[in-house]
């Protein structure tokens, strides 16, 4: 087994899409970035990534490059998955936490497990999601931006 953790931050902003988890949440804040900025599924892929030994998205998926911009990050871990795959990983478990001190998650964590199931090829019972405020401390807690946290275990194939 192996163990990865995947940590992220984006800055809310006026006039984009609050993408978590490949939900888009209806808020009047989004999330800035070169993709969606999908902050949960970030930290899912720098977990991965790490766990692998495979680096990070910043070198897998620079935001120098146009070919990102606008991108669902949903397909990024998809490509993610399937690098796992070539280099003979396989998902044993997911767990992450989003750090927002607003609008209330708890009604999309679901859409958004079933999203990161259906990446990873696990049954959802794998994968635990949470959503906590940090209690109007720091950015997160002053809405200025949002953060998660995310560990993964990969198991090898041993043959
Ligand atoms: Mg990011």
């Amino acid at each position: 087994m192996r163990i990865g953790h995947g940590y992220d931050v984006h800055r809310l902003t006026e006039g984009r899409a609050l993408v978590l988890g490949g939900v888009t949440i209806p808020w009047n804040l989004g999330l800035l970035g070169h993709s969606d900025a999908d902050v949960l599924t970030h930290a899912v892929m720098d977990a991965l990534l790490g766990a692998a030994g495979l680096g990070d998205i910043g070198q897998h998926f620079p935001d120098s490059d146009p070919a990102y911009r606008g991108i669902s990050s949903i397909t990024l871990l998809r490509q993610v998955v399937s690098l796992l795959r070539e280099h003979r990983f396989w998902v044993g478990n997911l767990d992450a936490t989003i750090v927002a001190q607003q609008p209330k998650l708890a009604p999309y964590l679901p859409g958004m497990r079933r999203n990161l199931a259906m990446c990873l090829g696990l049954p959802e019972e794998r994968i635990n999601l949470k959503a906590t405020t940090e209690e109007g401390l720091g950015f997160t807690g002053t809405g200025q931006g949002m953060a998660a946290h995310a560990v993964v275990l990969l198991k090898e194939a041993s043959d």
